[in-house]
């Protein structure tokens, strides 16, 4: 989150990048925390969507236990699954890539996420870009904003690298992308957007 360059995606990864505005982190190379930290506020207000994703207990177990595992460092990971003629999409699928972990960054790079994707179910979309912050401030920084890997995935930020205790979404940062911007919710947008649900998921670490 706290900063490194962008490429964009690998065109090879065609299969994501129908859905998506894919950028990644290159070479892991750290730039200014400071400069990249805090962004503007939103020209327009969230305007609330008709639109639910749909999370097992399961999927939110594994996320928080897949974070605590980096221990103190941060750690990007995946949700996808599928998604309803209207757009309402179900986690099926928690992975976390191979990556680079430090105390304020991680990296993803393009070869490591093509290991995800190039074996997704065909009905899979990717759902949800997740990852953990050191400290309570779960907003988008300026980075996060140009690293989500798709606008039409939600994207939420654990505080205190996966180990905070409140009932989710209580502390959880859940951003959505509309009219230009990356949206953090306020508590009752996240808790209309963000269902918890029964249910168990496939998961995996490739780290
Ligand atoms: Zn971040």
């Amino acid at each position: 989150m706290y900063g490194a360059r962008l490429t964009r995606f690998l065109p090879q990864l065609r299969r994501f990048k129908r859905h998506s505005h894919l950028f990644i982190k290159d070479g892991f190379q750290s730039m200014d925390v400071e400069d990249d930290l805090f962004r503007a506020p939103p020209a327009h207000p969230y305007q609330p969507v008709d639109l639910q994703l749909h999370v097992p207990a399961d999927a939110l177990t594994a996320t928080i236990d897949l974070l605590c595992r980096a221990g103190r460092r941060e750690s990007g990971l995946f949700w996808y699954g599928p998604r309803d003629g209207a757009g309402n999409g179900s986690v099926a699928y928690v992975v976390a890539p191979r990556q680079r972990m430090t105390w304020g960054n991680y990296a993803v790079s393009a070869q490591a996420l093509a290991e995800i994707v190039h074996h997704l179910r065909g009905e899979w979309k990717p759902l949800a870009q997740v990852h953990s912050h050191p400290g309570l401030r779960v907003e988008h920084s300026n980075y996060d904003d140009r690293m989500v890997s798709s606008r039409r995935a939600l994207s939420l930020v654990f505080p205190s690298y996966g180990r905070h205790t409140e009932p989710f979404p209580i502390g959880v940062g859940v951003h959505e992308w509309q009219n230009g911007y990356w949206h953090l919710f306020d508590l009752v947008s996240a808790r209309q957007r963000v269902l918890l649900i029964g249910g168990t998921v496939r998961v995996e670490d490739m780290r």
